[in-house]
């Protein structure tokens, strides 16, 4: 029998859940729950909050404009692979690469990726600061995800550089952030982006809203962005 708490949560966004999607979800869980005695990646520790807080929460952003699209889509600081991995899992048309500053967590996403066999998946270790001024990556992505890493102002610079011109940053926020919204338009200006929406979208199964944050790229950044690694954070632009 099928997991109920993801093929509800999944007709409740409007995806379809198939056999193949709950397979490839259960070796990761059993993967993340393994690693995690060994190597600290999440501090969620239970199925039913890897389903919610973890799966059902990346997926999200997936609607019926963009469940199967073809596109390039960058997780900036994906930790233990979310909000990607589970994207990726779903649309497999994605082209995908996950970025994160720890190496150990690159190895284990790494090991995930071999075990589903996913196709089109490029890891990466380092900084954002630093692959933002890589001219393989700068600009070159249609969709930036990032949940967790920063707030909004010091994020976007480290995830619009990925983006193309027309392209879009979805970022994972909770529900009440208008604050840390106003605080970061003016950076974002700055970055080239201007948000275009916010979607507030509840969890299923939870009493947790999700706030994302889509901001589109409507000009080419200027060259000083990324600044070095560390400075968006220590001098986060204003
Ligand atoms: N996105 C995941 C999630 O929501 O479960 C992980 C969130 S975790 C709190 C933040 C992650 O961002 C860490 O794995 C950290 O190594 C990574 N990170 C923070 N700053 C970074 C940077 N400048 N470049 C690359 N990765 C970064």
């Amino acid at each position: 029998m099928q997991n109920q708490i993801l093929k509800s949560g999944f007709e409740e966004l409007g995806l379809e859940y198939t056999d193949e999607i709950e397979k490839k979800f259960n070796i990761y869980k059993d993967l993340l729950l393994e690693w995690n005695k060994k190597i600290n990646i999440t501090r969620i520790e239970n199925d039913e909050e890897i389903y919610i807080k973890h799966y059902l929460d990346s997926v999200i952003f997936l609607n019926n404009n963009n469940k199967s699209i073809d596109k390039k889509i960058i997780d900036v600081g994906t930790g233990g692979g979310f909000p990607g991995l589970p994207l990726k899992i779903v649309n497999d048309n994605f082209k995908l690469t996950l970025l994160d500053s720890l190496r150990k967590r690159i190895d284990f996403l790494q090991l995930v990726i071999d075990e589903l066999k996913l196709k089109n998946v490029e890891l990466i270790h380092g900084r954002a600061e630093d692959f933002g001024q890589d001219t393989k990556y700068r600009e070159k992505y249609d969709i930036c995800v990032s949940r967790a890493v920063a707030p909004l102002n010091v994020l976007s610079e480290l995830c619009l550089p990925f983006v193309k011109l027309g392209g879009h940053f979805a970022a994972y926020k909770s529900e009440n952030i208008s604050e840390e919204i106003s605080g970061a338009k003016s950076a974002i200006e700055k970055l080239g982006g201007k948000i275009i929406d916010t979607k507030l979208i509840k969890i299923p199964n939870s009493d947790i809203t999700r706030k994302i944050v889509i901001i589109e790229k409507i000009k080419q950044m200027e060259k000083i962005y990324p600044r070095k690694a560390g400075t968006p954070e220590k001098k986060p632009l204003l």
